[in-house]
């Protein structure tokens, strides 16, 4: 534990010590470490966004054992919108206030390039001022996979569309024996670090996600935020650190997920990844009350009011009349000020 009693933030945390701390340290001390680095970044501020997600389609052929959203092409349930159902719900959300539109769907390689610039132009169509977080890098590889350009020219293209930055899904947990089993047929870890590195070259922003509380081991953890910090030093692109825990909800791996765990995976996160300005704990994954709490283990914001959520929703995660009252009223209750921006920070 020699870096918690000298964690001045003057050196970088080791792998070992990193794997040390997750395992033995107890999450009160890991709390203290990571909410005084947390306290040099930001102060008393925390982060919140009044934003909306669209998912235009739960059609998917990744068949990952985690998921609990996705449906086979014609099954119950499975379907697709089109650009002008898009165009509607943005609409919407922008004038009942969101300022953004998080965007991703499933792996469906029946979809052309044309329709994801399409379903790009029609949010910016709606209202041309909306950030638009759109498409995983798993998404913008199959696009380039099904229309033959290569994976720069399609983040171009997507750029030109109106995409202002990409989320940070598809990331899982970057051990391949791992990955292997939660999520085998999506990209490897190389390759989604890979297209990070193309989307950064290209001056998209992104952020990163890791899903924690399935099957990883600490060594899985580790060596996920290691992998994070390495990009970050090449590329520089990441926004924000995502954790996500799992649910189980209707998928056949079983949830090892804690409050305890939720606190240390946090504070870890704020310790290993030194060269990342935020840590998001969305309140759709986590719920109002941890999120407070993770504000004090290394957490600077607690994501959007995230209108219309439905991948962790349909896991199981909390569906709350998330108003952007709500948001200020749960950071000013944590002892926090909030601060408004899109997750792209531009406050
Ligand atoms: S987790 Fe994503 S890629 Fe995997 S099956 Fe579900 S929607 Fe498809």
């Amino acid at each position: 534990m020699d870096f918690l009693a000298d964690s001045t933030g003057s050196r970088r945390l080791s792998k070992s010590e990193a794997l040390e701390l997750l395992k033995n340290a107890s999450p009160i001390e890991l709390g203290e470490a990571a909410n005084s680095v947390r306290a040099k970044l930001h102060g008393d501020k925390a982060h919140y966004a009044v934003n909306a997600a669209i998912t235009y389609s739960n059609i998917c052929e990744a068949l990952c054992p985690i998921c609990s959203f996705s449906r086979k092409e014609g099954a119950p349930g499975a379907y697709l919108l089109t650009a002008d159902e898009v165009f509607e719900r943005a609409k919407a959300f922008s004038e009942k206030g969101a300022q953004e539109i998080h965007i991703i769907g499933g792996m469906y390689s029946k979809l052309p390039l044309e329709y994801y610039l399409d379903v790009a132009r029609a949010v910016k169509a709606a209202d041309k001022n909306l950030n638009l977080v759109a498409f995983t890098v798993s998404e913008c590889v199959l696009m380039s996979r099904v229309s033959g350009k290569s994976l720069g020219e399609v983040i171009d293209m997507l750029l030109e569309a109106g995409v202002n930055a990409l989320p940070g899904g598809g990331a899982e947990i970057f051990d391949e024996s791992i990955r292997k089993k939660i999520s085998p047929n999506k990209l490897t870890a190389s390759e989604w670090l890979g297209a990070m590195q193309v989307a950064h070259e290209h001056s998209l922003r992104t952020n990163a996600t890791m899903l924690y509380g399935h099957i990883e081991t600490p060594e899985a953890v580790v060596d996920h935020l290691f992998k994070l910090r390495g990009q970050q030093d090449k590329s520089g692109g990441f926004k924000a650190f995502v954790p996500l825990p799992f649910r189980k909800g209707a998928s056949d791996i079983e949830s090892k997920g804690s409050g305890v765990y939720d606190l240390k995976i946090c504070a870890i996160a704020r310790l290993v990844l030194d060269n990342f300005s935020h840590i998001r704990v969305p309140i759709p994954h986590f719920g109002d009350r941890m999120a407070q709490i993770l504000l004090n283990f290394g957490a600077d914001d607690i994501g959007g009011t995230h209108w219309y959520e439905e991948v962790a929703a349909a896991a199981g995660a909390m569906r709350l009349n998330r108003t952007e009252d709500f948001m200020r009223k749960t950071i000013i209750a944590a002892g926090f000020k909030p601060v408004k921006g899109t997750s792209n920070y531009g406050v």
